[in-house]
């Protein structure tokens, strides 16, 4: 393991899962866990404090790979969004995790932010954990204690709350393939086109039969993910409830505006407002909506 002085404090970068998280629970929360660190600079950068001693997470081979499975894509913790954007398997079986993976800040900040960081930073608004909430990814997170995997659904707790424990790291994401024929919708609403944070973003993944002899379609599945709808990475069980079953046609606004307003619940603050987030919220599922009653 290296461990390099600085003016302020220690820079370990260990190479080996097993000797970053010894350092991690030696520690005990002292040492900041660091990946891209395009979220910690810009704390670090505002503030006056001394800079912490940290653990650089970049050298562990277990955090840097993409695994491409049968059933799923398994993603290290310290893979950049750039590379998740670039990767083939990636791009065909998840789309939308690519598109996310795209739309997180400028091209500079996809090379180096990470997935990893991305969920611990346990931001409302950031891109990818909407995505990962509609394709149900799952989370390993592991200590010197051992190693777990949940539910990502379960995962944010609070604002800025995680169910990992001090002495854990993120190691994975473990995303399934939808099923084939199956919309994805990634879209994000901000100031710009680009570089901006969301003011609220939609992942919707929605599975349909076959056309009736009519032509009309039902949601067989429908699941969403948002992004700055509420104090964490939301999603919404009382539209997927309300759309099971439903003929595509014969879903209206109404319908999605009623099961929207106890899924979400959206605040005012610097980049919009709660009654501006609800409509668009609504606009982005009908959008969404529309594009998968035109799967061939
Ligand atoms: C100019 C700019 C634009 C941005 N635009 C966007 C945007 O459009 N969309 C968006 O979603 N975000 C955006 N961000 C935020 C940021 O780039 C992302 O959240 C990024 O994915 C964070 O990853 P990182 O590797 O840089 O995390 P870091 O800054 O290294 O870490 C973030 C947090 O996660 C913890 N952490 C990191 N990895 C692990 C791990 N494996 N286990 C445990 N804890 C860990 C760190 O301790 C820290 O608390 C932007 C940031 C900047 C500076």
């Amino acid at each position: 393991m290296n461990s390099a002085a600085t003016a302020a404090s220690e820079w370990y970068r260990p190479t080996s899962l097993a000797d970053a998280l010894a350092i991690r629970a030696s520690a005990r929360g002292a040492v900041v866990a660091i990946a891209g660190c395009t979220d910690l600079m810009v704390g670090w950068n505002a503030g006056s404090r001394r800079l912490p001693s940290v653990l650089d997470l970049s050298a562990l081979p277990e955090l840097g790979a993409i695994e491409v499975g049968p059933d799923a894509v398994t993603i290290g913790a310290a893979v950049c969004c750039a590379r998740i954007a670039a990767h083939p398997a990636i791009a065909g079986r998840l789309p939308m995790l690519a598109s996310s993976a795209r739309q997180t800040g400028s091209i500079a900040i996809q090379n180096r932010a990470t997935l990893g960081g991305n969920i611990m930073n346990a931001s409302p608004a950031a891109d990818n954990p909407p995505v990962l909430l509609a394709f149900g990814a799952r989370v390993t997170l592991a200590s010197v204690r051992g190693s777990r995997t949940l539910d990502y659904a379960a995962f944010h707790t609070g604002y800025k709350r995680t169910l990992a424990e001090p002495d854990e790291l993120l190691v994975s994401v473990t995303v399934p393939y939808p099923a084939p024929g199956a919309s994805s919708h990634y879209r994000k609403v901000g100031t710009r086109r680009a570089q901006a944070i969301s003011k609220v973003a939609l992942a919707a993944l929605i599975e349909t039969t076959d056309r009736a002899e009519d032509g009309t379609r039902r949601v067989r599945d429908a699941r969403f993910g948002f992004a700055s709808a509420g104090p964490v990475p939301l999603t919404a069980p009382s539209l997927s409830a309300a759309l099971r079953d439903s003929p595509l046609p014969a879903i209206d606004r109404l319908l999605v505006e009623r099961a929207l307003a106890s899924d979400l619940s959206p605040i005012d603050d610097i980049r919009s407002t709660a009654a501006y987030r609800r409509q668009v919220a609504v606009n982005l599922v009908m959008a969404a909506l529309a594009e998968a009653s035109q799967v061939p």
